[in-house]
């Protein structure tokens, strides 16, 4: 029987799950528990090309995976006959103690304990998660995937902040960056297509979150976000890069509380804060109508991703591929457009006709002559995640 691997993303009022086929990607069912916590709660279970909407009150993760497991029982596969020889939860926050994949003991739960003042908002919400997906499946072995592991080879001087050194030492703050299993599947696969193991990319990870990093061969050099993913790029709702030094000014000039000021700058800021649209496709829509604050938006959201393009091609001492992911990097011809239009001096020339046709998997959008190779390379953390859960059972 093939063996699979159960992935689970569990969010503070969500829970997202697949069971993966980890050598091919293929995924045999797929699932959303939301709204957990609140009584309107909702479940869609995806197998075998059906899917099925539950609402249903779920008042903890317990409750919501136990129904998933219902779900399963119900649509199928039955998950004691599914072959499942492991279980992979996402963890956002790994601090500076994992740089690879780890296999949950009660040494690693402590200290994804010990890392949630670094991730207030994600490590609480993964601890519930493995608790209850390990009264689910108690005979499995669990493994921990970090979104922070890829970016643990960065250079000290990518990943120190200039604060003064004993505080900085003291409450642990230094750039740790988010999205590492997405930048390392994409950075990998670049490197196994192009055949390069010298490969200077620029990987792009542009979602509602969206971050950049500079990838030498197989390793991580640089990446947009810090300490939190707050830094770096301009996102669906959050700034990116500001001054720290406007958050003292809202608080003197406008009274704002510290906790007015973090749902401003994380939840409605970004494209949304701009122009009122944190989707890409009604913000061009809307640029089409000559709407002047979308215009705006698309051209400081280009003008950030230039920054960093530019930024990194300099660490790397140049730049060989430059990867576009996720569901702006992948479907969005104007925006790669209006990127790589800026990087022509560099010697980059786009396809456009394959720029702009519709495609899955894997794509070369750059003419044969560019000196940059640009590439569209889907993410898939889940199947990611499996990976890296497979090499330590
Ligand atoms: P998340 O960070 O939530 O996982 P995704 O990677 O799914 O985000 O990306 C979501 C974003 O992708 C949406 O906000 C939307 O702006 C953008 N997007 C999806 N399809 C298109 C498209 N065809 N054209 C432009 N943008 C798109």
């Amino acid at each position: 029987m093939t063996s699979t691997v159960f992935v689970i993303n569990s969010g503070s009022s969500s829970v997202k799950y697949q069971l993966i086929n980890p050598e091919t990607g293929e995924s045999l069912a797929s699932g959303l528990a939301e709204r957990i916590g609140e009584t309107n709660g909702h479940l869609r279970h995806k197998a075998a090309g059906e899917v099925v909407d539950l609402e249903m009150p779920l008042p903890d993760h317990s409750v919501a995976l136990r129904e998933v497991k219902k779900l399963f029982d119900t649509t199928g596969p039955r998950l004691e006959d599914a072959g499942i020889v492991a279980v992979g939860h996402r963890i956002v926050q790994g601090g500076k103690h994992f740089s690879g994949p780890a296999l949950i003991t009660q040494a690693v739960y402590d200290k994804i304990v010990e890392l949630v003042p670094l991730g207030p908002l994600h490590n609480p919400a993964h601890l519930l998660g493995i608790d209850v997906a390990k009264e689910i499946f108690p005979d499995l072995p669990h493994v921990a995937v970090f979104d922070t592991a890829f970016f643990q080879t960065l250079p000290n001087e990518a990943a120190t902040y200039a604060l003064k050194r004993d505080v900085a030492e003291k409450y642990e703050i230094r750039r740790y960056g988010a999205h590492g299993t997405s930048h390392q599947f994409v950075s990998g696969l670049a490197c196994d297509y192009l055949q390069r193991e010298d490969l200077k990319q620029v990987t792009l990870h542009l979602g509602n979150g969206a971050s950049a990093s500079a990838v030498a061969g197989r390793q991580a050099i640089d990446t947009s976000m810090g300490l939190t993913p707050l830094e770096g790029l301009v996102m669906g709702t959050r700034t990116g890069d500001i001054d720290p030094a406007a958050v003292f000014h809202l608080q003197r000039v406008a009274g704002m509380t510290f906790e007015e000021v973090d749902t401003l700058f994380n939840k409605q800021s970004g494209m949304k804060g701009l122009c009122g649209d944190n989707d890409m496709r009604e913000v061009w829509a809307r640029v089409d109508r000559g709407e002047a604050d979308a215009i705006e938006a698309t051209e400081v959201y280009v003008h950030r991703l230039l920054r960093y393009v530019g930024a990194y091609t300099a660490e790397l001492g140049g730049l060989d591929a430059l990867v576009f992911t996720a569901g702006i990097g992948e479907n969005d011809n104007r925006t790669r457009a209006a990127l790589c239009k800026r990087l022509e001096f560099m010697g980059l020339k786009l396809d456009e006709a394959a720029n702009n046709e519709r495609g899955d998997g894997l794509r070369v959008i750059s003419t044969p002559d560019s000196t940059v190779t640009v590439m569209i390379i889907p993410t898939n953390e889940e199947w990611a995640i499996a990976q890296q859960a497979m090499t330590l059972v």
